[in-house]
């Protein structure tokens, strides 16, 4: 019999991407299943990106680069941060990788010995831990709630933190619920960061640019630049220029730490795609107009999704700050069908009213579904009548 490493018989495959392969399979066997699964929008990846791409190829731009990103990419990246977030980075402090996957990975790698603990607020990117299991670490998850708007407290934080904590993983707008800090919130959480000069922070910046409350967008160094020499600003161009197969993610941070990153990764993968790395220099050196009418769609199916959810029997849903996902409770629908467990809610959805949602529990955060709205209105009123069919 095969015997397997315990590191990996204690991960479990991507969540997510198991509940899209599940639909794909009912799919080939002849069901018509709507997907609102995956996390990615549905647009694609603008024209001058493409384009960018294709002449990179007829330019012959397809060796290997350096392993850390293009000089011109790295140079976007540091125009990019001081424009948007006004922080200053040097080009030994910029990490470009195959993802914001990779990137936290890296850092997991790079930074964590056996036993170190990160704190995680739950509902969390699927990713987070098992990441950071892989590199031996131990997750603990801070749990919220809906009434919180999946908010952690300064309190909550406080207690999480003890003398084995490496770092603390913030992710706002988060992915699954939507919704983000505030800057007031953010400036509590930093006041108990301070008190800890041990504990490094990861503020996954992800969906930075999918983000409709009011007040903007902050993370944790630009409301405290006191932390700006233990956090790793994380970021990518996967969902704000629907460039998800592009694989390309960066970092910004500590050059000790980016530069242990960059070894990791050097003996992994090397530099991400060449032909993809002028992709992203394009997508951020140039027009940013998509992002903006992709925010405009993303906010008016939130909009009707969020109001559709809360008509349907025992469903309830906060509106979301941003990000293209609503994260409803089901506590009521699934109590009502006598069911405990969400993942046999969510199959039960997906059999009955052949809708693939993805159960809260693979987030940390059971009782609620995670509901992508990146497809078009028509595919989502679709949805939202079946849910109610099958739900009443
Ligand atoms: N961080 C968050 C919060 C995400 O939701 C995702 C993708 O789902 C990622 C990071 C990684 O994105 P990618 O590896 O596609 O760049």
């Amino acid at each position: 019999d095969l015997q397997l490493s315990d590191r990996v018989q204690q991960i479990k495959p991507s969540p997510t991407l198991a509940v899209t392969n599940r639909a794909a399979e009912l799919r080939a066997a002849g069901k018509d299943i709507i997907g609102l699964g995956a996390g990615e929008p549905d647009f694609d990846t603008p024209e001058h990106i493409k384009q960018a791409a294709i002449d990179a190829i007829n330019n012959g731009f397809t060796k290997y680069t350096a392993v850390d990103g293009t000089p011109a990419l790295k140079q976007a990246i540091i125009d990019k941060f001081k424009r948007d977030q006004g922080l200053d980075y040097q080009a030994n402090q910029i990490l470009v990788s195959c993802g914001g996957k990779q990137s936290f990975f890296n850092l997991a790698l790079a930074l964590l010995n056996p036993g170190d603990e990160v704190v995680i607020p739950a509902p969390y990117w699927v990713s987070y831990p098992d990441m950071v299991k892989i590199a031996e670490g131990v997750p603990v998850v801070i749990e919220t709630d809906q009434a919180s708007r999946f908010k952690i407290t300064p309190e909550q934080l406080q207690q999480a933190i003890t003398a084995k904590t490496r770092l603390v993983v913030l992710n706002s707008p988060s992915n699954p619920s939507g919704v983000a800090y505030t800057e007031s919130e953010l400036k509590a959480l930093a006041e108990v960061l301070l008190q800890h000069p041990q504990v490094l922070i990861a503020t996954d910046d992800m969906y930075e640019h999918i983000l409709w409350a009011e007040g903007g967008f902050h993370n944790i160094v630009t409301v405290c630049p006191e932390l700006y020499e233990r956090t790793l600003v994380m970021n990518g161009v996967s969902k704000a220029y629907s460039m998800t197969g592009w694989r390309i993610g960066y970092v910004g941070g500590p050059a000790k730490l980016v530069g242990a990153m960059k070894k990791i990764q050097s003996q992994s993968t090397s530099n991400p795609t060449s032909i993809a790395q002028v992709a992203a220099t394009a997508a951020l050196n140039g027009d940013q107009t998509c992002v903006a009418d992709m925010l405009k769609a993303f906010k008016q199916r939130h909009d009707y999704v969020v109001a559709a959810l809360n008509e349907l029997p025992g469903v309830e849903c906060i509106n979301s700050d941003g990000t293209f996902y609503a994260f409803p409770s089901f506590k009521g629908a699934m109590q009502a069908a006598g069911i405990d467990s969400d993942v046999d809610f969510a199959e039960k959805l997906l059999n009955e009213a052949e809708v693939a949602l993805v159960p809260g529990s693979a987030f940390g955060t059971p009782g609620h579904m995670r509901l992508s709205y990146a497809t078009s209105m028509e595919v989502l009123e679709n949805a939202i009548a079946r849910l109610k069919a099958a739900l009443s």
